[in-house]
């Protein structure tokens, strides 16, 4: 099939790389010159474990390439994906400007275009209920009928997408057409060999489905998070609490790790639509304004223990930083717990030195140079006051601690992710704090 993607983001690349993997024509749109100069020097921008490969490969065989023109892509494509961003807006809400904008454009394009054939215009991005409707809308004042508006959200995860992609848990296809379903149903089939469904059903449904996937599991965070710091003032263990209940088959075992709360593109923004769109409906969901204001002020506990340690003057402290990205195996920053909690250091008056196996260059562009950033992960320990570990990158789960010991002024680690054992902790000399567990020293 002839596909375009437009928007080559974390989404648009990873989808526009895996359609072409399985033998379709791509062409990726971008409107960021920086951004449309790395892929046509055969640069991959995202950090994406195991995109490269494919990337380079279907460069090779001139199935994937990269435009701005949204002409050209749109003429030749039969089906039309915008992977856009819709970022959180001022009240919470999702900003559509960037679909709506490209809506109107694809509409002129199809206007001026000299033949009519059928188009299918397939939105990935995450938008609120009712946004296929009004997409249809846009493209039909310019008087085209013969296209489909197609709600088809995306589930992959960064750190995991190429994988997820290529073997995804479930498809949504949510449209009214039935060639349009058929369509996507052959466009995807390479992709479900081993049974997993895909689902069909109405847009609205579809765009309900990502927002509820991602807010049940913003909420299952936050429920552990919650539940962690009970366990720490009661005196339990919440990681035992976490694999007892885990290991009920109602339960299971996923997404029940504690931490410093969750950050990432999706998760907040998302919370915070849903919130929005369900008051605008009428039916507000108040369950997720409690899990936005939770995981808010779960960002900011690592910092609350640190002040405790040092009875309330971090002043002229130092503190390493191990993780930076929202989570392991991304470079991605946005919303990352490290921004709020090494912003908060700063405005103490401490000094920073922080270290990310990934993100040290987006960490530039949402901390400027007010921490200084190590060139691995043990240079940023030399004279430093304690260890701070914001993302759990597998490089940290057993470092050498000698080395650890040896570097850090006070041998203290605050742990935000509950990477280590706090009896070996104990036992290897160290001060340690972590999520839901008793501190030990
Ligand atoms: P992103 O910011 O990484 O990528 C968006 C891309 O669109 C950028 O490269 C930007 O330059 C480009 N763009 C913006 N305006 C454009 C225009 N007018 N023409 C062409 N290109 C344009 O965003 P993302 O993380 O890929 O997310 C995209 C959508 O997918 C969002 O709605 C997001 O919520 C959703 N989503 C994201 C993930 C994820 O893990 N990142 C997972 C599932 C769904």
């Amino acid at each position: 099939m002839k596909l375009a993607v437009i928007g080559t983001g974390y989404v648009g690349l990873v989808s526009g790389t895996c359609f072409a993997e399985m033998g379709n024509t791509v062409i990726c749109v971008d409107n960021n010159p920086d951004k449309l100069e790395k892929l046509n020097k055969r640069i991959v921008p995202i950090y994406e474990p195991g995109l490269e490969i494919l990337f380079q490969r279907n460069i090779d065989k001139k199935r994937l390439s990269f435009t701005s023109d949204l002409r050209r892509a749109v003429e030749e494509s039969e089906i039309i994906f915008l992977c856009l961003p819709t970022p959180q807006g001022e009240d919470g809400s999702a900003d559509l400007k960037y679909v709506f904008g490209v809506a109107e454009e694809i509409g002129k394009i199809l206007q001026s275009l000299p033949n009519n054939e059928f188009k299918i215009i397939v939105n990935k991005s995450t938008v609120p209920v009712g946004t296929s409707t009004a997409v249809r809308q846009i493209i039909e004042k310019y008087n085209i009928e013969n296209f489909e508006v197609v709600s088809n959200p995306e589930f992959l995860r960064e750190g995991f997408a190429v994988d997820d992609f290529m073997k995804p848990d479930r498809i949504v296809v949510g449209a009214r057409n039935p060639k349009a379903f058929e369509k996507m149903r052959i466009l995807y089939e390479p992709f479900v060999r081993q049974g997993n469904p895909i689902f069909e059903m109405d847009p609205e449904s579809a765009e309900v489905t990502k927002y509820a996937s991602n807010s049940y599991l913003a909420m299952r965070i936050t429920f552990m998070n919650e539940l962690a710091n009970f366990c720490e003032k009661a005196g339990a263990n919440v990681e035992m609490v976490r694999k007892a209940m885990g290991s009920d088959s109602r339960i299971g075992k996923r997404f029940l790790f504690p931490g410093i709360g969750y950050g990432g593109s999706c998760f907040p923004k998302d919370v915070n639509a849903l919130i929005k769109t369900s008051e605008e409906f009428g039916s507000p969901m108040k369950i997720l304004k409690v899990v936005d204001e939770v995981n808010k002020n779960q960002k900011q506990l690592l910092v609350k223990k640190v002040k405790e340690h040092f009875n309330g003057n971090i002043e002229g402290k130092k503190f390493a930083v191990w993780g930076l990205s929202f989570k392991p195996n991304t470079d991605d920053m946005r919303e990352a717990p490290s921004i709020v909690i090494i912003n908060q250091l700063l405005d103490s008056n401490a000094k920073v030195v922080a270290y990310d196996p990934a993100a040290m260059e987006n960490a530039r562009f949402y901390l400027g140079d007010k921490p200084e950033y190590a060139q691995d992960q043990y240079s940023a320990l030399p004279d430093a006051d304690a260890l701070l570990i914001l993302t759990e990158w597998n490089e940290f789960r057993n470092p050498d601690f000698d080395k650890i010991k040896s570097l850090l002024k006070n041998k203290l680690i605050f742990d935000g992710r509950n990477i280590f054992d706090p009896a070996k902790m104990k036992e290897l000399g160290f001060t340690y704090y972590s999520i839901g567990r008793k501190p030990v020293n």
